[in-house]
């Protein structure tokens, strides 16, 4: 049984290129305009990103909408904004890509690490007040994967104790909880344009807010400084000159036409998938209806069980899977804290406190998650066809049968 495995040499379960980007010649057709024109940019940001800003701030129900680089200098820019003074510390998990945490040290603030919960992996609300402390100044929820937090809980906690709450959207563009979109609930919500992501012109950020101060300050330190009204060389604040282009302005409009669709068709793909996985003995869809009323499956999670699969580790299962012709991954392979960069405190940061020290930070959950359970599979592949969904799940099975 084990030579018939795609690894093995044997025939792959589906054989499909999955496109991403997707993309026609209106796309191409609009770059090319706005090349030909020589607008490609400045002064100021320059009508073609005005108007995106606008059609994503009413896309998200949200007042404003501000681009910016990418988006981790989106959360830099949120959490700048807020107020934080150096050392205050920001709430965020250790299950997330590293700029969640990267740019609170930027900020010359805190990462406080706050475990996951095991069925969301997103944070865990009843764990967020054990470790809120006189410094505790924001909450940074991810919305791991496409899937909202619990933003209810979270939201009280933060009007509780007077943090600012900004969410990390970048893996939630057209999610929804509770019918509101991702990014539109906190303080501010994040977004990231980057090549891999739901909306992308390659790099790009986005940062949404209903809160007028907040936007004209996020808008300033994207502008080196400048205010509304005053003149091109008058800078009142510490900023730098985080702008895009036309051309990526451009692409990210016509892009944004095909979201609403893609994210429906994600959404009834994940759904349809997790009917599926969760028949299968050893396999776990993540936990669902929790409030998410829409899921943008930036990444379609399960959880393996290795000692249904005669203990075949995670990584093997893993391999074996891409082979199969399932694009997938095994996922972070350590928690945050783990990395060189807080265990041997490279903070390139001398606002951080001297006790700071994350050595002996241990969250199980998210242990466990990087190390025993977790599989990804990308979000181009939620845009195939049931079949694909199917075929995903008769891989699964053909890898276990050769197992046990
Ligand atoms: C991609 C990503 C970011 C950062 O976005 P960039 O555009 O790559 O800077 C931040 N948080 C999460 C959860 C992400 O996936």
């Amino acid at each position: 049984m084990k030579q018939n495995l795609a690894i093995n040499g044997g025939p792959k379960t589906i054989e499909k290129d999955f496109e991403w980007p997707v993309f026609d010649d209106t796309d191409v057709n609009a770059v090319a305009e706005i090349v030909r024109s020589g607008k490609w940019g400045n002064p100021d940001c320059g009508d073609v990103v005005e108007t995106f800003e606008k059609e994503f701030a009413s896309f998200c129900g949200a007042k404003y909408a501000l681009t910016c680089v990418n988006g981790s200098v989106a959360l830099r820019l949120a959490l700048i904004a807020c107020g934080v003074k150096p050392g205050d510390e920001v709430i965020v998990t250790p299950y997330t890509f590293i700029a969640t945490a990267s740019i609170v040290l930027e900020a010359n603030c805190v990462p406080v690490f706050v475990d996951i919960d095991p069925d969301t992996y997103n944070i865990n609300p009843a764990l967020i007040e054990k470790f809120i402390t006189a410094r505790t100044k924001a909450i940074i929820p991810v919305h791991f994967a496409g899937q909202a937090c619990s933003m209810d809980s979270i939201m009280g906690i933060a009007k509780k104790y007077n943090l600012r709450v900004i969410e990390d959207a970048c893996h939630g563009h057209g999610a929804e909880y509770k019918g509101k979109k991702l990014g539109s609930i906190g303080d501010a919500g994040c977004f990231s344009f980057q090549s891999s992501k739901n909306l992308t012109s390659g790099e790009g950020g986005m940062i949404i807010t209903n809160d007028e101060s907040l936007y004209d300050m996020m808008n300033s330190l994207r502008n080196v400084g400048r205010v509304k009204g005053g003149q091109w060389y008058e800078h009142h604040f510490a900023g730098c000159n985080y702008r895009i282009t036309q051309m990526q302005a451009i692409l990210l409009s016509n892009q944004l036409k095909r979201l609403a669709e893609q994210t429906d068709r994600r959404h009834e793909n994940g759904t349809y998938l997790n009917s599926l996985l969760e028949k299968i003995d050893g396999i776990k869809p993540l936990t669902r209806g929790l409030g998410e009323t829409k899921h943008s499956y930036h990444i379609y999670i399960f959880k393996y069980d290795k000692s249904k699969f005669n203990n075949l580790s995670k990584v093997d299962f893993s391999r074996m899977l891409a082979a199969e012709g399932v694009p997938c991954f095994m996922g972070y392979p350590e928690p945050l804290y783990k990395q060189p960069l807080f265990q041997q405190k490279n903070f390139m940061c001398y606002a951080i406190p001297e006790e700071v020290d994350y050595s002996d930070v241990f969250c199980p959950e998210t242990e466990k998650a990087c190390h025993e359970e977790a599989v990804w599979i990308f979000q181009n592949t939620m845009l195939g066809t049931k079949e694909d969904m199917d075929k995903f799940a008769e891989a699964i099975l053909k890898i276990q049968k050769a197992y046990v």
